[in-house]
């Protein structure tokens, strides 16, 4: 049997070493934690949604980054391969909401027993508190080849071990505290593979508005937003989305922030605002219609207490100061002026975005190995013989939804 050494234990490392166990080869897992899947321990909440049930024309279309190179290795290995591999190791599970696949315990530590279960019985070596420093790369009959990695145990003991066979699973940068702090990303640079540059994605957005901190902790659910950019001198629609959101200290985060946060990274320079849009099933027109009645049955009160009806407590006075309406001003003397100003702000509260979070609060990494130095049938260099890429060190990144982890799965797979 054929050694080969994969670098990280997480997700795409644990599926890595079960594979190729099964084809024969003899793995051995580095992990530098001390312990395996540090980061799908945290996934969906603690609950790990591992997949999502759909076809895999499905899948590519959640693929934000580079979906093109994952066609093989979903079409090997989908998301209905991936729901029976864990219900063949004993797991149940459930789907729920927009086809998340998640075990029906809700516990992430399951879907890592069931993996680590496995791997003991193939007999795969697991090494943990051992930190691979890098890989050693020669030259045998003018191409190169990998010729083994160097590690350092828990006790700073370092050691080299000889092999032709390594598997890249080190993730991204995202959440570095799990582990993943971007080492294969910079050994693709070493070697001189050709490398996108690491940014954080599915990650909350600061906003420039102060008015955000009043807002901390209001979770907004139906709601519609819309992203426009300065594209040549011209306003222009980027993004639009409908869902749920959630005001913070410094900006905003929730789904359709997050994920927008995928798309938008190019455009963080060019005068990036949100408008929300609050009331999204009603028109303009249904919406003064509203308010007439609302303030109908509010004649004789201030302006500030005639929204309860209409908004969340929290967002009461951000909104009056929006409008621009004198909040002790006597609801039968707003002017249909500050009515239609008042609909504006309800229809398109604009907050300007600043910046995004960083790594550390970045669900994923978008970049990695660039996907043109790696042969997309089995993850393998096209240029350092024995030397392969899986999971998130490789540029390919995706919406929430299941479809992350299904390319730890879909990349480990691939290997031969
Ligand atoms: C909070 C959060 C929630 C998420 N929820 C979901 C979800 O519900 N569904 C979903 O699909 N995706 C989710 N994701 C994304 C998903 O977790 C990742 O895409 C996935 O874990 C990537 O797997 P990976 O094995 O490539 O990398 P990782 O899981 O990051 O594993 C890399 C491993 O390599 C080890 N390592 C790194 N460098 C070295 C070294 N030099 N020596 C030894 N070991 C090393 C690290 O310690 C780590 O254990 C979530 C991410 C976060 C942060």
């Amino acid at each position: 049997m054929k050694n080969i050494v994969i670098v990280g234990g997480g997700a795409a490392g644990m599926f890595a070493g079960i594979m190729l166990a099964q084809k024969g080869y003899k793995p051995i897992i580095i992990e530098k934690n001390d312990r395996l899947g540090k980061k799908l321990f945290i996934t969906g909440k603690g609950r790990c949604n591992l997949t999502n049930e759909c076809t895999t024309e499905d899948l590519l279309k959640n693929i934000v980054t580079n979906s093109k190179f994952m066609c093989s290795a979903f079409y090997g290995f989908d998301s209905y391969a991936a729901i029976n591999f864990f219900e063949g190791l004993g797991l149940k599970l459930k789907t729920e909401r927009g086809n998340r696949v998640f075990p029906v315990s809700d516990h992430s530590s399951d879907v890592i027993s069931v993996l680590t279960t496995k791997l003991k019985r193939l007999n795969v070596s697991i090494m943990l508190e051992t930190e691979v420093l890098g890989i050693d790369v020669g030259i045998n009959e003018e191409s190169k080849v990998v010729k083994g990695v160097r590690i350092r145990h828990k006790n700073n003991k370092e050691e080299y071990i000889a092999t032709a066979d390594v598997v890249v699973a080190t993730g991204g940068v995202s959440y570095p505290r799990t582990g993943s702090t971007g080492d294969g990303i910079k050994w693709a640079k070493e070697m001189g593979l050709s490398v996108s540059e690491p940014k954080p994605a599915l990650v909350p957005m600061v906003v420039r508005e102060n008015f955000c901190k009043e807002l901390m902790g209001l979770s907004l659910k139906n709601i519609s937003v819309t992203y426009v950019a300065k594209v040549k001198n011209k306003d222009k629609k980027v993004y639009s989305d409908f869902g749920e959101m959630l005001f913070t200290h410094f900006g905003v985060s929730g789904p359709v922030i997050l994920s927008a946060s995928s798309h938008l990274g190019k455009y963080l320079s060019e005068d990036l605002r949100l408008y929300i849009d609050l009331k999204p099933g009603l028109t303009r027109e249904q919406l003064n219609d509203r308010l007439l009645r609302d303030f109908s049955v509010n004649i004789n009160k201030q302006f500030r207490n005639s929204l309860g009806d209409l908004l969340p407590k929290k967002l009461i006075p951000v909104i009056i100061d929006i409008s621009g309406i004198d909040q002790y001003k006597k609801v039968n003397e707003i002017t249909k002026e500050e009515r239609m100003r008042l609909i504006e702000s309800l229809k398109n509260l604009e907050l300007h975005i600043i910046g995004f979070r960083d790594f550390a609060e970045a669900i994923i990494t978008q970049g990695g190995v660039s996907v043109k130095e790696i042969n997309p049938k089995n993850m393998e260099s096209k240029t350092i013989k024995g030397l392969r890429f899986v999971g998130e060190v490789i540029d390919v990144d995706a919406l929430t939804g299941g479809f992350n982890l299904q390319i730890a799965w879909s990349t480990a797979a691939a290997l031969e």
